[in-house]
């Protein structure tokens, strides 16, 4: 009934339908697994800084553990190429017209390389043909002043999160203060 359910939803939502299970191109490149181990390393890393933000006590040490944990997701999920290529399959000019959200099922679904039709597999015929054929390859979109941005983004939001947990720390701290307070007035 549950799968029902939620195979019926996912039809409706996403016109890719059951691309998640395919892994055609990841499949092929032996990206599937680490891709999939990427996926579950981050989401338990944003559960974990979840956790450390609601936590009643100080809760930086999960929120800082959280957040090492989705970094290596994501990192275990970015780092893939075409072997033929070199293309970026999540930053290629492809995959940004696809809304980030449906990116993951976009990639699920991609059967070849976008840029040199390579299927995955990367075999020594594939590569000396794209050689040959004079195609280009694509610009990588990660340029030193996208990544120097992405890190000051990263180190802002560590120092934030850092700044809230000190706050909420003080502000407990201080409530704890005026409910002792509180009843040796009166
Ligand atoms: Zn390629």
């Amino acid at each position: 009934m549950n799968t029902a359910t939620s195979e019926r939803k996912a039809a409706g939502a996403v016109p890719l339908g059951h691309a998640e299970r395919k892994y055609g191109w990841l499949g092929r490149a032996r990206y599937a697994k680490r891709v999939r181990l990427g996926t579950y390393t981050m989401a338990s890393g944003v559960i974990l800084m979840l956790a450390g933000g609601v936590a009643p006590w100080n809760g930086v040490l999960l929120w800082l553990a959280g957040f090492v944990a989705t970094n290596v997701g994501l990192l275990l999920r970015s780092r893939i190429r075409c072997r033929v290529c070199g293309l970026d399959p999540w930053t290629c000019r492809k995959a940004l017209q696809v809304t980030r959200s449906l990116r993951m099922l976009w990639l699920a679904a991609l059967e070849v390389c976008p840029v040199c039709g390579d299927d995955g597999s990367a075999t020594p015929d594939a590569t000396a043909r794209w050689l040959s054929s004079g195609g280009t390859p694509e610009q990588p979109y990660w340029t030193s002043r996208r990544v120097v941005v992405a890190l000051l983004l990263g180190v802002g939001c560590v120092g934030g999160g850092l700044v809230v947990a000190e706050w909420r720390k003080r502000s407990w701290a201080e409530r704890l203060r005026e409910s002792r307070r509180g009843p040796t007035k009166g």
